[in-house]
Order: structure tokens, then C-alpha cells, then sequence
């Protein structure tokens, strides 16, 4: 039997990526360092269509991401998330020769990964190591992901590259800690701060009670919206800058409906931006997206400008009668 070694937050990663059920694939990506070549991390590819039981890909696409990875990465296999348990291999080799095939099957007690030798189709066994690849490699990989789905799914980038999210160190804390008071459920509340030029400075956020709230699901009424600004005034420096959500044990992405969300979202306002949470993994986890659901630079910056202003708002949205009750409003910790 081959053995195949995979960075253990890699494999982590694949785990938590088998959400809602669809079919998803995409590349393992690695060095050729070694043969069989370790496992660094994985790139989902664009499906060209896909259903519960079958995602079609696009042969190109592999040439493509192939063209952008870092120096030295290679392709070193296929990752499938299914439904159940399936082999692919004779099809998966019409998109790669060799390498693993990784399967994501999902269990109640944590998904589980299956490998096969996509050469031979025999089974084989995925070994975790951890810290396989350093941090480095890791953002490497994720740069090529970036530069890889600009090619094929994006429109350009905005002319203003620098677009970024900056976050005080209290409010990041603050966060964290009310999104670790839902482990279960996702939360969505309205992003409150100020902008200057392309960066946005986060100083709150608001979180109106949720019409919904799964362990992979939350909505909030977009009536809301006009509550925040109703409660903040017109002559308020805090203003809505975009959307916040928590994925709890997800690990942070937007997922398909959040980006029809946030695209609908972003269609009234353009500069929102849109945070995604995920305050139980290692050391808490963060991603910030523009209004083409590009990641963005965040910045957790220890001193940040904090605004008395939010204090204000979370009396005001306290307030009997006012916007109805159930809101939470999170700031910096010293804003009260
Ligand atoms: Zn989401």
C-alpha cells in the first residue's frame, strides 16, 4: 500500500470543507520534492456543472492552476468531496495521471478522508503530519488559489489593490467571544465603521435578532439595515460598511449562498465588505472579502480607534419599541 503524507491542517481543512451536502473537487496541491509527493493544501476547482452525485470539471482548468502555483508546487492529485464514498479514479485520470485521490466522505462524527493511488486505483493510506508545510508555503498556496480563480471565475481585480479591512484588537476579541457564546449556530449582523479611501476600519458590528440561524445557515431581515442607521442618526461618523458572519467549526469561506448574498448586499454598496468568522479553529480564524468576493488584507491592528459612538447605538437599539428587541451590538472592550 502507498503512503501519502498530508499536512495535518491541510487535511483539517478538506474535513471541514464537505458542507451542504454538493459535490465539490478540486486539486491537491504539493512539491515534487518526494514520490509519492506530500500534500501541502488543495485548490477547488470551478465545477461546470454539479449536482449530489456528480460535479463535471474542466481539463483546462487543471493546466491553468498548474500555469499559477507557486514555485515548485505542483498538482499531486484530486480532491473529491462526496456525498458517499465513490471512486472516481478512471475519470480522474483523464484530468491528472498520477498522484492521490482524496475523498471527503461526510460522517456525523467528523468527515472522513479516503485515498486511493489514482495511477493504480488501489487503496492507500493518507499519513497527517503535522506542520508538513510552513506557513509560507501555505499563504503560497493560497495566493495561487487567488490569482487562479481571478483568471477563470473573476472579473478583474478593482483598480485599487490595496483594498483593506482593518480591525481593532479589542473588537477582534470581542468578536471571537460572542461568536464562541453560538458554537451550533451561524450569527449575521451588520458591520459598523468608517471609510478612508480603499481601507475600511471596523469599529462594531450589530446583530439584529436572526430570522434564522443554523449550524451552516443564518438570515437576518435586510429591514434591519434602515433600524442601524435610524438608531445611529444622520450626523453619525458610524456607518453600515458591510456584512459579518460567523462559521462556526466551518472554517471561513464564502460559501455559495454567501456570495449571492453578499453580492445582492453589495449591489446597494459597492465598498462593503464582508467578514467571515470562525472563532473555533486554531487561534481563531478570519477572512475578509470585497464586493467581488475577493479575499482583502486584514489588519488587526493593538490600537485601533475606538468610537464611543457604538455604546450609543447599542442603547439606542435597546430602547423599548425601537428597532425590537434581541439586538446585540459588539464593540471594543473599552467602549462602555
Ligand atoms: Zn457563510
Amino acid at each position: 500500500m502507498i503512503d501519502y503524507f498530508i499536512d495535518a491542517a491541510a487535511a483539517t481543512c478538506m474535513r471541514r470543507q464537505c458542507v451542504g451536502g454538493r459535490m465539490w473537487a478540486g486539486l491537491l496541491v504539493g512539491r515534487a520534492s518526494a514520490s509519492p509527493a506530500p500534500i501541502h493544501g488543495h485548490v477547488l476547482l470551478p465545477p461546470m456543472g454539479q449536482s449530489g452525485e456528480h460535479v463535471r470539471l474542466d481539463p483546462r482548468h487543471v493546466g491553468l492552476l498548474a500555469n499559477v502555483l507557486p514555485d515548485g508546487g505542483v498538482p499531486v492529485g484530486l480532491l473529491v468531496l462526496a456525498p458517499a464514498a465513490v471512486d472516481v479514479c478512471a475519470a480522474g485520470r483523464t484530468l491528472l495521471t498520477n498522484g492521490a485521490l482524496v475523498c471527503v466522505v461526510p460522517a456525523a462524527d467528523g468527515n472522513v478522508l479516503h485515498c486511493r493511488d489514482l495511477a493504480t486505483g488501489q487503496e492507500a493510506s493518507l499519513i497527517e503530519v503535522e506542520d508538513l508545510c510552513g506557513l509560507t508555503e501555505r499563504s503560497d498556496v493560497e495566493a495561487a488559489a487567488d490569482a487562479f480563480w481571478q483568471q477563470l471565475v473573476g472579473e478583474p481585480l478593482p483598480a485599487t489593490p490595496s483594498w483593506r479591512c482593518v480591525l481593532g484588537a479589542p473588537l477582534a476579541q470581542s468578536l471571537e467571544a460572542f461568536a464562541r457564546a453560538a458554537p451550533r449556530a451561524e450569527v449575521g449582523g451588520i458591520l459598523l465603521g468608517t471609510r478612508h479611501g480603499p481601507t475600511t476600519h471596523a469599529l462594531a458590528a450589530a446583530f439584529p435578532p436572526q430570522a434564522h440561524s443554523g449550524w451552516n445557515r443564518c438570515e437576518f431581515e435586510t429591514a434591519t439595515l434602515a433600524a442601524v442607521c435610524d438608531a445611529l442618526g444622520t450626523n453619525a461618523a458610524l456607518r453600515p460598511v458591510g456584512w459579518i458572519h460567523t462559521h462556526p467549526h466551518l472554517g471561513v469561506f464564502l460559501s455559495d449562498t454567501d456570495v449571492t448574498t453578499f453580492r445582492q448586499w453589495s449591489a446597494l454598496d459597492p465598498r462593503a465588505v464582508a467578514l467571515v468568522l470562525d472563532p473555533f479553529a486554531a487561534g481563531s480564524e478570519w477572512l475578509a472579502c470585497n464586493s467581488r468576493c475577493r479575499r482583502v488584507v486584514l489588519e488587526v491592528r493593538e490600537r485601533a480607534p475606538d468610537s464611543g459612538e457604538a455604546a450609543h447605538l447599542a442603547r439606542a437599539l435597546a430602547r423599548p419599541g425601537r428597532a425590537g428587541s434581541g439586538w446585540q451590538v459588539v464593540c471594543g472592550a473599552d467602549t462602555d
